[in-house]
């Protein structure tokens, strides 16, 4: 890492102790900006990376709510506005038992510069509670997203800041919080969050933009070695929203999805995955993947383990971030991977990520192949704004030319920085610019 950029760094990651997931993404950024800043020298002189690194606002909240037996439960809400020089903060809640402040700034750092890359008016933030959805009623997820609100909406607004979904929180929730919102607000603000559902404000191909985008940047990628994903072997890890659209994508492309997995275990299914079983067991049923086994012939459930032991000619993680460590990497690379295309934040480790550098496998990190799914929720902001609503085609069609526009913008950066493919470098200056500009521009805020 450039001496420079390392200082900052390490004030970065003394200045907030014990959060090694933001750490590892600030870490993971700064040793890409070197030679941008021998070319900018304004931006050391403004400051840009000291105030890109710390949150223009941080909301921690305690979040109050009864269970189906009347017993009070108290979990931890969290909302960091990390910056808003594009505009209004943007970015998803996580609930997970897992989140924590740390996990929090990893991801809205991450968005800051996934959202530059889409070339939409949006502002990075990120939000959740480590309240564990898991096993809870309905009833329950309701009372806890009215509390949950019941704080947040003082935070939040369509100028402001504007959440959307993440890992546990899909259009259930979204219904639950925007309705709270309503109710609080007395007003209908339908740009106050996204992912909402079709009849009130949501927009076509938001749920499947995430992976959709995933797959459309891995096919960009691909074809820069002559290749498609037509008769490519993919191994998919996850089984939420992300991972099932990726599936359903790679195979409409002619690819053939032999895995997928959840926190449980992973299941293969040699004859490719059948979708709409998936969605059944996953969003109807709100079942365990184990359930797919008997459900279909010719299938084996692993109980636990690795999806990574499988071989596969293309990599889709899909679940979380450090799924994916340097010797999975290599495993996957020895069984003659070709690509790997994030469709969660940060799941492969920096280990990983050089090992497949190193082996020149072609690596589209999740800040540009997995930015459809925020793109789309601009498209969603853009629709509310203008009282429309736009059909599945022309969304669609929005979706593609933004994700081929990020994987063009990626590899144009990495070549003029003189590190052709390299879609790390390419993602993190081609972000990193915009936003710095911005922020000169707009003075010492
Ligand atoms: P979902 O909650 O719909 O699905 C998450 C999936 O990942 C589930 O299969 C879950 O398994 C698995 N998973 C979660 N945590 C772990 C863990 N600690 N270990 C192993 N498996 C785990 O979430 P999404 O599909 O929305 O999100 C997946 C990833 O994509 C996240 O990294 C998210 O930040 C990222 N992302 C999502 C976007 C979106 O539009 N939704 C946009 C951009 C990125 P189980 O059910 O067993 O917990």
């Amino acid at each position: 890492m450039d001496a420079r950029l390392e200082a900052i760094r390490d004030t970065v990651l003394a200045r907030n102790p014990g959060e090694g997931e933001f750490h590892q993404a600030v870490t993971e950024v700064f040793e890409s900006l070197g030679p941008v800043h021998d070319r900018h020298p304004e931006f050391l002189e403004g400051a840009v990376l000291e105030r890109l690194c710390e949150p223009e606002r941080q909301i921690i909240f305690r979040v109050p709510w009864a269970d189906d037996a009347g017993r009070f439960q108290i979990n931890r809400g969290f909302r960091v506005e990390f910056n808003s020089a594009l505009g209004p903060f943007k970015g998803g809640l996580r609930f997970h038992p897992s989140v924590n402040l740390g996990i929090v700034k990893f991801l809205g750092f991450e968005q800051i510069f996934k959202n530059a890359l889409t070339g939409m008016p949006i502002g990075g933030g990120k939000g959740g509670s480590d309240f564990d959805p898991r096993g809870r009623s309905d009833a329950e997820i309701m009372r806890f997203c009215q509390a949950f609100m019941t704080e947040l909406y003082r935070h939040i607004g369509e100028y402001t800041d504007v959440p959307a979904g993440d890992i546990g929180v899909g259009g259930r929730e979204i219904g639950y919080l925007f309705g709270q919102y309503k109710r609080i607000t007395n007003r209908y603000e339908s740009g106050v969050l996204t992912g909402k559902g079709i009849s009130w404000g949501g927009s076509l191909v938001r749920p499947e933009a995430t992976g959709y985008g995933t797959v459309i940047f891995a096919e960009e990628m691909l074809k820069t070695r002559g290749q498609s994903f037509d008769g490519q072997r993919v191994v998919v890890s996850g089984s939420g929203n992300v991972a099932i659209n990726a599936i359903a994508k790679a195979q409409s492309l002619g690819a053939t999805v032999v895995a997928c997995s959840d926190s449980s275990g992973y299941v293969v299914d040699e004859a490719g995955i059948d979708v709409a079983l998936l969605r059944q067991i996953k969003e109807v049923e709100r079942g365990r993947l184990k359930d797919y086994e008997a459900r279909r012939s010719a299938v084996d459930y692993v109980d636990g383990g690795s999806v990574w032991d499988l071989d596969a000619t293309v990599a889709l993680p899909c679940a979380t971030q450090n799924e994916l460590d340097g010797d999975a990497a290599a495993r996957l690379v020895r069984n003659g991977l070709l690509a790997v295309a994030e469709g969660a934040n940060m799941p492969s480790t920096r280990e990983a990520v050089a090992v497949f550098q190193d082996a020149g496998v072609l690596f589209g990190p999740g800040k540009a192949a997995n930015a459809g799914g925020v793109a789309t929720s601009a498209l969603e902001m853009q629709q509310n704004a203008s009282r429309d609503s736009w059909s599945f085609a022309h969304t669609e069609d929005r979706l593609t030319k933004i994700m081929v526009g990020i994987h063009d913008r990626c590899a144009a950066t990495a070549d003029e920085y003189g590190d052709p493919g390299n879609y790390v470098l390419g993602a993190n200056i081609g972000g990193f610019v915009k936003v710095a500009d911005a922020m000169l521009a707009q003075g010492l805020i």
